[in-house]
């Protein structure tokens, strides 16, 4: 399949199509072919750090078939636009940062050049910004003494040596 073709179906998921899911689309078809994932196998999961959250998830989300749901899609909202790919098995990894766009161009335009610009138009390559973090829903559980109801400990807030969960901490 070719990047279009993905950019085609991809808008289908997300709803409409947008230059932010033009975006996510290529990035994670560039990171795809780099980190040397067959993106046809759903369960050959890359996964993603994306470091803010936008049109563009579902773009990633398509392409690579790393979702929330399934864990290889997170966020660590750093208010930039840069995703960190990773592959597990390999331990290889790269980051792509958003470089500025020629925001001025019609629509349709706009899209075409992020789908087909060189890769070094679109984005700068930088080593990863942090390691994917690990499943936090391996954390044990705890139950909050003021709610009752049971949180992730990882979620923990500490107030009058009290270890209470994020709505009552
Ligand atoms: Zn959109
Ligand atoms: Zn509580």
């Amino acid at each position: 399949m070719d990047i279009h073709e993905y950019y085609r179906q991809a808008g289908n998921f997300h709803g409409h199509w947008c230059p932010g899911l033009a975006i996510g689309v290529r990035a994670a078809f560039e990171a795809g072919q780099a980190l040397g994932t067959q993106m046809a196998d759903r369960h050959n999961h890359i996964q993603c750090l994306a470091e803010s959250s936008a049109c563009w998830m579902d773009g990633i989300q398509f392409v690579l078939g790393a979702t929330l749901g399934n864990g290889a899609l997170k966020i660590d909202d750093t208010g930039k636009s840069a995703f960190n790919f990773y592959n597990p098995e390999t331990g290889e990894s790269l980051r792509y940062y958003l470089l500025e766009l020629p925001r001025e161009l019609p629509k349709s335009e706009l899209i075409d050049y992020i789908l087909t610009a060189s890769l070094e138009e679109v984005f700068r390559r930088t080593p990863v910004h942090r390691p994917f973090p690990p499943r936090a829903e391996k954390s044990p559980e705890l139950v909050c003494p003021l709610c009752g109801e049971r949180f992730r400990s990882d979620k923990t807030r500490y107030r009058d040596g009290q270890a209470l969960c994020p709505h009552c901490g």
